[in-house]
């Protein structure tokens, strides 16, 4: 029978990080797999609410659970 001596932290959650959208103000969590390069290579998401593409910069800011509450009502886009 298979013994885990050690867990290690493969299954790890992914960062997720958090941004405003300046068009409809919806505050929007996404993950690396969210990101995608516009026409200047710059990386943006889209707003899964109206649309908007954000730019990202090159400071994502990090969502943190306890400091910006938690997701509430999970919408599946
Ligand atoms: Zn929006």
């Amino acid at each position: 029978m298979m013994e885990v001596l050690k867990m290690g932290n493969g299954n790890k959650e992914e960062q997720k990080y958090i941004k405003k959208c300046k068009k409809c103000k919806s505050t929007l969590i996404y993950t690396e797999e969210d990101l995608f390069p516009d026409m200047e290579m710059d990386l943006c998401i889209k707003c899964p609410v109206c649309e908007e593409y954000l730019l990202i910069g090159l400071f994502p800011k990090k969502y943190k659970p306890e400091k910006h509450g938690i997701i509430k009502n999970k919408i599946g886009f």
